[in-house]
């Protein structure tokens, strides 16, 4: 089997952005397999750790740390949750009500 190259699974990422559920490889069971999972303080919804997740998957496809950028591009675009900018402890909607 040929190991798919970082281009066809952020090809891949990116084709399923307005997928149901979105991501296509790039799923929470992925990124806790990587150590790259943290969930939600208040509601217990999975976050993505998004440097944690880029670090591993560069790893993961032999990438070079130049591609850094771009992994987290697709990871953020990607549609599942990588917690609320202002308190990442938290998911995006419960983030919100917490620093209303
Ligand atoms: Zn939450």
């Amino acid at each position: 089997m040929i190991r798919p190259t970082l281009d066809q699974f952020l090809a891949a990422v990116e084709a399923a952005r307005t997928a149901d559920p979105p991501g296509g490889p790039l799923s929470y069971d992925l990124a806790d397999e990587l150590g790259a999972l943290h969930h939600c303080d208040e509601g217990d919804e999975p976050i993505l750790d998004v440097g944690r997740l880029a670090t591993e998957l560069l790893k993961r496809y032999g990438a070079s740390e130049r591609r850094r950028g771009d992994l987290q591009r697709a990871i953020r675009r990607s549609g599942l949750e990588i917690g609320d900018h202002l308190s990442p402890n938290y998911c995006s909607y419960h983030g919100q009500i917490t620093s209303e």
